[in-house]
């Protein structure tokens, strides 16, 4: 059972550090029902993809370039928008309770009567001292643990805190929002009487695959972390704990960890490529250069549904034409057994995976995911002289293997196109917006028609003075068509399917 959020009730919401796993289920649950988001600019914004579609998203954070809404108008907001038909959630980063000005905010709705619920969040400090395996309490050095800010008001920027009363607690010491101030808290530290041996840390960006630390002492750390140029947004870091700090950094050094790949496809087909890439630290920037969508005729469904238990062979190739074959199926059919005897063949692994999730053998996978090599596979696997076949496909991709069948295997084949390609419109993608801002280090291809795409949206584009990304190429075909467009391969998986894809990828980075 999932959270049942109330209307006219505003729902304060720590969304965590960043890394968007770090949401907790019962924020998701809110969030994936809430009318109105009200949001600030440390949330994942990745985040709002759960909200429905209808629902109404304002970003009162600060943005490059512009100042930031006063807090004074964020509270009027909040209570101009709640009324008894919406629900509302205030999104803010980490917990919202720690350093995060939510008293105004629950002060203006008390005052105005509004009913309200808080959900905390992992604050930053907690969350970077994981992802850079920094012990922050220890028995025997530090059993006490201290968040500080170091702008005691962000709309003033000043310092309000002095930090020799903090020099001589024998804590670990987590300061937020301290970058600015550096210089003059380590002062004050040091002439409070802190060792200036202390070790300190910084983790900027913590739990983003853009996460950079940086470590020091007390007297060291002003100039390491100049010399690195960290940036807000940090936590530093103060005491003897970070000494035991882990060998291994288990974030930092993730095989991928640092590098930027671009997955061009459409999301439904790039969640387990991005899902794998993620996994090794990569930070995915997925571009949809193929928009697909479901494109049929009615009465060439009907007909073929009409005698759909008498194919011998239903071909896939591709897992597009999986998902939508069965969408239509289960429309006209209530039971699965209604897709006859029939062997099913695929065109890749992906492909039958997505037919084993409807709990379907799959017969017959070629050695290499193309067409080609499927056609090769069912003519020498037996004859196909009059053998009725469904043929389920894109718009575009199965002319010479519906020719092949049909002529070399004197087979008789029905051809069920079931969506096309079309232009996407980049400009509405973020993740285009970023790869044109900064490159990337790699773009990986999974398919001849993603070159074809990707070719076509770059042509114009100029990617000079940028990170040029190198190619990789998911098998032979691929290769093929990148070389067709003059598009030097840096790397090509030695078998056609994500899992390799994915560790070629890793060793061409180690070399
Ligand atoms: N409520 C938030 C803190 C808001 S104050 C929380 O609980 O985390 C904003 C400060 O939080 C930043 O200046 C920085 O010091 C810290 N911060 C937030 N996200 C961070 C991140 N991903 N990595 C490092 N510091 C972060």
């Amino acid at each position: 059972m999932s959270y049942k959020t109330q209307k006219g009730t505003v729902y304060l919401i720590g969304a965590g550090p960043g890394d968007i796993k770090l949401f907790t289920l019962k924020a998701k649950e809110i969030l994936e029902q809430a009318d109105v988001i009200i949001y600030d600019n440390l949330v994942n914004a990745d985040s709002l993809n759960w909200c429905k579609k209808t629902a109404k998203k304002i970003f009162v954070g600060k943005s490059s370039g512009q100042h930031s809404i006063p807090q004074s108008e964020i509270n009027s907001l909040l209570v101009e928008e709640s009324n008894s038909e919406v629900s509302i959630v205030r999104l803010k980063g980490g917990d919202p309770l720690i350093f995060g000005r939510v008293t105004e905010e629950i002060q203006a709705l008390e005052a105005a009567n509004i009913p309200y619920e808080i959900v905390p969040g992992i604050t930053a400090a907690i969350a970077c001292a994981a992802y850079a395996g920094i012990p922050i309490s220890e028995r025997d050095t530090s059993s006490s643990i201290i968040f500080l800010t170091g702008h005691e008001n962000p709309e003033k920027n000043t310092l309000n805190l002095d930090f020799k009363n903090y020099a001589k607690t024998n804590s670990t010491l987590c300061i937020y929002m301290g970058i600015g101030q550096m210089k003059r808290i380590i002062d004050e530290l040091t002439e409070g009487g802190l060792n200036p041996n202390t070790p300190v840390a910084i983790v900027e960006n913590g739990t983003h695959p853009s996460q950079r630390s940086c470590y020091g002492t007390l007297s060291t750390i002003v100039e390491v972390s100049t010399e690195q140029s960290i940036k807000a947004p940090s936590i530093i870091f103060v005491g003897s704990v970070i000494a035991l700090k882990g060998k291994s950094d288990w974030f930092e050094s993730r095989p991928l960890f640092g590098k930027k790949i671009v997955v061009p496809r459409s999301r439904q087909q790039a969640g387990e490529l991005t899902h794998l890439l993620e996994h090794y630290g990569a930070e995915v920037m997925e571009i949809p250069f193929i928009n697909i969508v479901p494109k049929y005729e009615k009465t060439t469904i009907a007909d073929v549904f009409a005698e759909i238990a008498s194919y011998e062979w239903i071909i896939f190739t591709s897992a597009n034409g999986v998902r939508y074959f069965f969408e239509l199926f289960f429309k006209a059919f209530e039971d699965l057994r209604s897709i006859g005897l029939c062997r099913i063949a695929a065109v890749g692994n992906a492909t039958a995976k997505d037919i084993k999730a409807h709990n379907l053998k799959v017969d017959l996978i070629p050695d290499s995911a193309n067409s080609q090599a499927l056609c090769d596979a069912l003519l020498e696997n037996e004859s196909l002289d009059n053998t009725k076949i469904l043929l389920v496909t894109g718009d575009k991709n199965s002319d010479s293997l519906y020719q092949r069948l049909e002529k070399e295997g004197r087979a008789i084949v029905d051809r069920l196109p079931l969506y096309e390609n079309t232009k996407p419109n980049l400009e509405t993608s973020k993740a285009f917006q970023k790869f044109k801002e900064m490159g990337a280090d790699a773009v990986l291809f999974t398919s001849s028609s993603t070159v074809k795409h990707y070719a076509e949206a770059v042509k114009t584009l100029d990617l000079s003075g940028h990170k040029n990304p190198l190619f990789g190429s998911i098998g032979v075909r691929t290769t093929e068509t990148l070389k067709d467009y003059a598009m030097p391969v840096a790397f090509e998986s030695p078998k056609a399917n994500l899992e390799h894809f994915v560790v070629e990828t890793i060793s061409h980075f180690k070399k």
